[in-house]
């Protein structure tokens, strides 16, 4: 007997027919013997509707009132998920964030969740019932709900496995694991058995959105074990118990298993990037200071860097990018601190994409990069920034290269599936 945690995505909670095949998916856990919680994203698509309805009320809406109607996909799908269990003869119930409660802290609309009581949840699984509860949302320190930032289900599953102190949390999604690159891009991208915490937080970090950063950097700190595998399964396909998915492992249980690491883990590619350049900045001590501290008041995290070789009369270039949905209130900030910081143009560019790739074993391994380059360069991609840490070189490019300069890279690291 074991305990499970088990979350099911937008596209696997699409349509009551969707929900019953969850349903059995959960059921069969069950009657394996298993205690079960479920956690339950909203329908696909439902959130983006909902989000708009928001705007279309008012684009400067209140937060607060954003988070009570963003949070209602979830209520509709883990109300509907309980039904179908019951329908299967389980003992099944939902609890929504606020009567858990799952307390969150911070702003609305990117709250992080802060505790959730688990005790009572705790009595009902070892009674058999099986929990309901909807991703997404939680309750703010005055009693109002919360949202969790998109992409959140996948941190409250992380984070109810850590409460119960489930055995394991699965993340069933419409992919059957995690892959060396998005397979919806590249059709050779492989399957991986196990990635690291740390190879997946960076991996996330920079777009593979099969997991949502926070939910790997939570489970590397909370210790919870993380399988991604697929809910588009039929009745008899293996258990979930025999780790058919990814299983996110520590360092070292990856090196007691895998003699033969691979270089790079993984290629991930993110468009939610803008470029901004700043032409004609004084070339001085303190200019650089001057850009970024205005952006980094209003909580706008700029990525890349750099700052061109200087012109004449003392001016340089600098170049940077922020998330695209910050554009607007960054160059609205930056007009804004013309002065001060003396540019003379301000050049926005969001047709621009981030391709990384991110392996641990770049820390023992020179010529990473210079590959990544020369890959790009013999299929005529122009590198705009460049960043690097240790275990990941990411390069800003147009994005129309996206998909091309994706593929380029998984032939270069030798990562393509072979052909049976
Ligand atoms: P869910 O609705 O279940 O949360 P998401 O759409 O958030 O699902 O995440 C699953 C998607 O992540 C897949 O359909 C796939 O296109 C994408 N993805 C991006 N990078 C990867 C990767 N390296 N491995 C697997 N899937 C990936
Ligand atoms: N429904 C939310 C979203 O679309 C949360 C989630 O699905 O993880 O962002
Ligand atoms: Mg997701």
């Amino acid at each position: 007997m074991a305990r499970i945690v088990m979350k099911f995505g937008g596209t696997s909670m699409a349509g009551t027919e969707r929900i019953r095949r969850v349903a059995r998916i959960v059921k069969r856990q069950q009657d394996a013997g298993h205690e079960v919680a479920v956690v339950v994203s909203a329908m696909a698509g439902e959130t983006d509707r909902l989000v708009n309805f928001c705007r279309e009320a008012n684009s400067l809406y209140d937060p607060a009132e954003y988070d009570v109607v963003v949070a209602s996909g979830e209520q509709v799908t883990s109300g509907l998920l309980a039904i179908a269990l019951q329908a299967l003869g389980a003992n099944a119930r939902s609890w929504l964030g606020w009567q858990l409660p799952i307390k969150t802290v911070e702003a609305h609309a990117k709250a992080r969740i802060d505790s959730i009581d688990a005790e009572a949840l705790i009595a009902e699984m070892q009674r058999g019932v099986i929990a309901v509860i909807p991703g997404f949302q939680g309750m703010s320190e005055d009693g109002r709900v919360t949202t969790l930032g998109r992409g959140g289900s996948d941190t409250s599953a992380v984070a109810v496995a850590a409460a119960v102190k489930a055995d394991r949390c699965d993340i069933y999604t419409d992919v059957d694991g995690v892959y060396t690159t998005d397979p919806r891009i590249v059709a050779k991208a492989r399957k991986l058995a196990n990635v690291t915490y740390e190879e997946m937080l960076e991996l996330a970090s920079v777009g593979a959105k099969v997991l949502q950063t926070r939910s790997v950097g939570l489970a590397m700190k909370e210790g919870v074990r993380v399988q991604v595998l697929s809910s588009f399964i039929d009745d008899d396909a293996p258990a979930a118990d025999t780790i058919p998915g990814t299983m996110i492992v520590s360092d070292e249980e990856l090196e007691g298993m895998d003699m033969e690491r691979q270089l790079i883990t993984g290629i991930a590619h993110d468009k939610n990037e803008a470029k901004i350049t700043l032409t004609r900045v004084p070339d001085k001590p303190g200019a650089v200071a001057n850009i970024f501290g205005p952006l980094a008041e209003a909580a706008i995290n700029v990525d890349m860097i750099i700052q061109n070789v200087g012109r004449d009369k003392g001016e340089t270039d600098v170049t940077f990018t922020v998330p695209a949905a910050d554009l607007a209130r960054s160059l609205d900030l930056l007009e804004g601190a013309k002065e001060s910081i003396g540019f003379n143009r301000i050049i926005p560019d969001t047709n621009v994409a981030k391709i990384s790739v991110v392996g641990v074993g770049m820390k023992s391994h020179a010529g990473v990069a210079s590959t990544m380059f020369k890959a790009l360069a013999d299929r005529g991609v122009n590198i705009q920034a460049i960043s690097t840490s240790e275990i990941k070189v990411s390069v800003l490019i147009e994005e129309d290269y996206t998909e091309l300069a994706v593929r380029v890279l998984h032939t270069a690291y030798g990562l393509d599936a072979v052909e049976a």
